[in-house]
C-alpha cells in the first residue's frame, strides 16, 4: 500500500478482494458525475482492477488487463482521469485542483502497472511521514503544520541557541543595569529626608551626591558594555545567518530558486538579516533589564504607598488597551510594507537584468511608470505607518503625563497631611516616571517582535526547505564510460503536467545524439535532466547501467561538460572563468584548452590577456567569444558526457566556423547530446531524437529520418523553404 489513505470500512468491504489481489492506491475524488462536489467518493487501484466508488456506492470497475493507458489531464480549476479501456478512452473521475498532483501520480502508477512492472509500483513513495507529528505529507514538502508550530519563540530559541554564552553575558549586564537603575531613587529619598530635611550637614550631603554620581557612572559603564556586547552579537548572528542563507541557496533545488523572485531571495539575505541585527542592538539589549525594572518598580511602589500605586495603575489599562488595540494593525501594516518592499526590489531587479529588452522595444517610459507606481504605493504604505505612529505615540505620552500629575496631586496632599515624607514622594514620582517610561518602551515591543517574527519566519522558510541529500550508503563514484539510458523516464516542472513522458532509449558510449523538436517540445528540459538540475518524477536515467541518483553528484558533475546558448561569465579574470570547471588546472592546461577551443587568439588580443577582467563590470566579450570560453571550460575537464544547447545559434559565419571546429575537437569520442535549431548542424550526429507531444516521436540517422517522411522530414522541409 503506497498512499496512506484510510478508506471507510464500508467501502473496504465493498471492494471484496479476490485471492492474491492487493490494493495499491485508494484516493478520494471530489467532483461527481453531475459536476457537483461529491464526498465519500474514491478511486481504488488494485493489482487487478481500477474501481470507482461514488458517494459510497460501487460504480464501474475496469480490469487492469483491458487498460492500455491512463492519463491525468489538468483542466481549469481541476482535472480528470481517463483510461484507455479496450481501445476506447473513457473519463473515469473528475477532481478539483487540490488533487491534481495526486492523480498525475496515480495515472503514472496505473501506466507502470499496465506494463506489468509491479516491483516499480511497489517502490514508489508519494507521501512521507512528518518526523514531528507523524502525519502523512506530500513527498517533497515540509509538514505544513509543524513548520508553523511553536512559532516565534521556537524560532528565536533556535536562532539564539549557538550563542548561549554571549546571551548569558548580556543577560548579567542587563540585571546589573536594572539593579543600579532601581537603587537611584532609594538614595535620592535618603538625600532629601535624612540629609536635606534632617540637616545631615554638608559632609553627608556630599557623600550622598558622590554615591549618586558613582551610581550614574556605573549605569553608563554597564549600559555601554551591554550595548556593545549586543551590537557585536547582533552583527555576528546576522553575518552567520547571511552565510547560512547563501549556502542554502546553493543547495536548494533549482526549481525552488526558479519559483521565487530574485529580489525576494536577495531581501532575505540583506534586509531580513539587517533587521535581526537592529533588533539585537536596539531592543534585545534592553529587553530583560526593562522587564526586571518594571516588575521591581511595581513591587517597590506598592511597598511605599498602596493608595498612590493604585492611582498610578489605574492609568496602565488605558495604556495597555491602546497598545493592544493597535497591535494587530501594526503587524498587518508592517507585513504589507515588507511585501511591497519585495515587490519594488524585484521589479528593479527585473528591469535592470532585462535592460536590453526594455531599450530594444523602447519601453523605458512604461517601465519607469510601472516602477513609479510601485514606489508610490510603497511610499503610501510607509507614510500610513508613520502617520499611525505620529498619532499613537503622543496619545500614549499624554495618558502617562496625566498619571504622573495625579501622583503629584494626591502624593502632595499626603505630604501636606504628614502621611508621607517629601523624600518618599520624590522616590515615588521617580518610580512612576520609570514605570511609564518603560510602558512607553514596551508599547513599541509588539511591533518590533512582530517585525522580528516576520523576518525569522521568512528566513526559516528558506533554511527549513528540504534539500535533496544523497544517501551516502547508496552513492558511489564511477568512471563514466558514456552509456546513457532513459528507462521509462517521466518529468514535469509541475508534477501534474508532464513535459517528458515515458522516455525509453539507450545511447551508446561515444554516440552523438541530435535533439530536435518544435519550440517548447522539451529539448532543454531533457538536457536539464541530464545536467542534474532536476530529477525524473518516475522511471530512471541510467549512466553505464547505474541509476543516476546513485552516482555521487560531485563525481557525475566533474565528468559532464556543458556549452549552452548563453554562457554566463562570473566577475573575475578570463583565467578564473576557464578554470571554473577545474580550479586546480595549471596555467599551461588552461592555455592548451583555450587553444583547442579556438579562444587563445582573441584572449591574447584582450588588454591583459588571460588576466583580463570579465563579468558584470569587466571587459565585454561577444557571444561567440563567450561560447569559446565555455568550450575551453568543457575541454579542461575532458568530460565523458557533453551537452550542447544550440551552441552555434545566432553567430556570424566566422564565429560559427571557429566554434564548429572547436566543438569537433571537443566531441570526439564523447557521448554528446546536442540541441540545434538549424538541422544542418546535426548532419554528423549518429542519431537524431525527435521530441513531440512529450515523447520520443522518431529516432534514427539523418538519412533514415528523411526517408521516413515523418516529423523530422517536415521540419527539414520547412527549414529548407
Ligand atoms: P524547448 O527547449 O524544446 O523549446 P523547453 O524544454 O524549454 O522546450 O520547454 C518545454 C516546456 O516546459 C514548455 O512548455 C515550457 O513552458 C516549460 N518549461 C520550461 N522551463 C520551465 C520551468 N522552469 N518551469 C516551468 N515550466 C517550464
Amino acid at each position: 500500500m503506497i498512499l496512506k489513505y484510510t478508506i471507510p470500512q464500508r467501502v473496504k468491504e465493498l471492494i471484496s478482494l479476490s485471492g492474491d489481489e492487493r490494493i495499491y492506491y485508494a484516493v478520494p475524488f471530489d467532483i461527481g458525475k453531475d459536476a457537483l462536489f461529491s464526498d465519500d467518493s474514491y478511486l481504488v487501484v488494485t493489482t487487478k482492477r481500477v474501481l470507482v466508488f461514488e458517494q459510497g456506492e460501487p460504480g464501474i470497475s475496469y480490469d487492469i488487463k483491458d487498460i492500455s493507458a491512463a492519463k491525468a489531464l489538468p483542466r481549469v480549476g481541476g482535472g480528470l482521469l481517463t483510461l484507455t479501456h479496450q481501445g476506447c478512452e473513457k473519463v473515469v473521475v473528475h477532481y478539483s485542483a487540490k488533487h491534481l498532483s495526486r492523480y498525475a501520480y496515480i495515472a503514472r502508477g496505473i501506466n507502470i502497472l499496465v506494463s506489468g512492472r509491479f516491483e516499480e509500483v511497489e517502490s514508489r513513495e508519494y507521501e512521507k511521514t512528518c518526523p514531528i507529528c507523524g502525519r502523512a505529507i506530500p513527498g517533497t514538502k515540509n509538514c505544513p503544520k509543524c513548520s508553523k508550530e511553536g512559532g516565534f519563540l521556537k524560532a528565536f530559541v533556535k536562532m539564539a541557541a549557538p550563542y548561549r554564552k554571549d546571551f548569558a553575558g548580556i543577560f548579567i549586564l542587563m540585571i546589573l543595569a536594572a539593579v543600579t537603575t532601581l537603587l537611584n531613587p532609594e538614595i535620592q529619598k535618603h538625600l532629601i529626608n535624612d540629609v536635606l530635611k534632617g540637616n545631615g550637614g554638608m559632609k553627608k550631603a556630599l557623600l550622598f551626591i558622590m554615591l549618586m554620581f558613582s551610581l550614574s557612572v556605573g549605569i553608563v559603564i554597564v549600559n555601554v558594555l551591554k550595548s556593545n556586547a549586543s551590537a557585536k552579537l547582533g552583527a555576528r548572528i546576522s553575518a552567520d545567518l547571511r552565510s547560512k542563507l547563501f549556502k542554502k541557496y546553493q543547495e536548494l533545488p533549482i526549481s525552488f530558486i526558479n519559483d521565487r523572485r530574485p529580489g525576494e531571495l536577495l531581501n532575505r539575505i540583506t534586509n531580513d538579516t539587517q533587521h535581526i541585527r537592529m533588533f539585537m542592538e536596539d531592543v534585545f539589549c534592553n529587553l530583560f533589564a526593562v522587564l526586571f525594572i518594571f516588575i521591581w518598580d511595581v513591587v517597590f511602589m506598592m511597598a511605599l504607598n498602596l493608595k498612590l500605586s493604585l492611582i498610578t495603575f489605574a492609568f496602565i489599562p488605558l495604556a495597555v488597551f491602546l497598545t493592544v488595540a493597535f497591535r494587530k494593525t501594526v503587524s498587518r501594516i508592517f507585513r504589507l510594507q515588507f511585501r511591497k518592499n519585495d515587490d519594488v526590489a524585484s521589479d528593479l531587479q527585473d528591469v535592470l537584468s532585462g535592460m536590453r529588452v526594455v531599450k530594444t522595444y523602447g519601453k523605458e517610459k512604461e517601465e519607469s511608470e510601472k516602477f513609479k507606481r510601485l514606489s508610490a504605493e510603497y511610499a503610501r504604505i510607509n507614510r500610513r505607518n508613520e502617520t499611525f505612529w505620529a498619532y499613537f505615540s503622543p496619545l500614549l505620552q499624554m495618558v502617562m503625563g496625566l498619571g504622573v500629575l495625579a501622583v503629584v496631586l494626591f502624593g502632595g496632599m499626603d505630604v501636606l497631611g504628614d502621611k508621607m515624607s517629601p523624600g518618599e514622594l520624590y522616590q515615588f514620582v521617580t518610580y512612576t516616571s520609570l514605570l511609564f517610561q518603560y510602558i512607553s518602551w514596551m508599547n513599541r515591543l509588539p511591533l518590533q517582535l512582530a517585525q522580528l517574527a516576520a523576518c525569522l519566519d521568512r528566513i526559516n522558510d528558506i533554511l527549513g526547505q528540504d534539500v535533496e541529500v544523497q544517501d551516502e550508503n547508496v552513492v558511489r563514484d564511477i568512471d563514466i564510460k558514456g552509456e546513457v539510458t532513459f528507462d521509462h523516464a517521466t518529468f514535469g516542472y509541475k508534477s501534474y503536467q508532464p513535459i517528458l513522458e515515458d522516455l525509453s532509449v539507450t545511447i551508446k558510449p561515444g554516440e552523438m545524439i541530435g535533439i530536435v523538436g518544435a519550440s517548447g517540445a522539451g529539448k532543454s528540459t531533457l538536457i536539464n535532466l541530464l545536467m542534474g538540475l532536476y530529477d525524473v518524477d518516475d522511471g530512471r536515467i541510467l549512466i553505464d547501467g547505474h541509476d543516476k541518483k546513485t552516482i555521487r553528484s560531485s563525481s557525475y558533475h566533474s565528468q559532464i561538460g556543458v556549452v549552452l546558448q548563453e554562457t554566463f561569465l562570473f566577475s573575475g579574470t578570463i583565467l578564473d572563468n576557464i578554470r571554473f570547471s577545474k580550479p586546480d588546472a595549471t596555467y599551461e592546461e588552461v592555455i592548451m584548452a583555450a587553444k583547442m577551443a579556438n579562444a587563445h587568439d582573441f584572449i591574447s588580443d584582450t588588454p591583459n590577456g588571460y588576466n583580463t577582467y570579465v563579468g558584470e563590470k569587466g571587459y565585454s566579450l561577444s557571444g561567440g567569444e563567450r561560447q569559446r570560453i565555455a568550450i575551453a571550460r568543457a575541454i579542461l575537464t575532458d568530460p565523458r558526457l557533453l551537452i550542447l544547447d544550440e551552441a552555434t545559434a545566432s553567430l556570424d559565419t566566422e564565429s560559427e566556423y571557429m566554434i564548429q571546429k572547436a566543438l569537433n575537437r571537443l566531441t570526439g569520442g564523447k557521448t554528446t547530446f546536442a540541441i540545434a535549431h538549424r538541422l544542418s548542424t546535426l548532419k554528423n550526429a549518429d542519431r537524431i531524437m525527435v521530441i513531440d507531444k512529450h515523447r520520443i516521436a522518431e529516432m534514427g540517422s539523418h538519412e533514415e529520418l528523411l526517408a521516413k517522411k515523418g516529423i523530422y522530414y517536415k521540419l527539414q522541409m520547412a527549414q529548407n523553404s
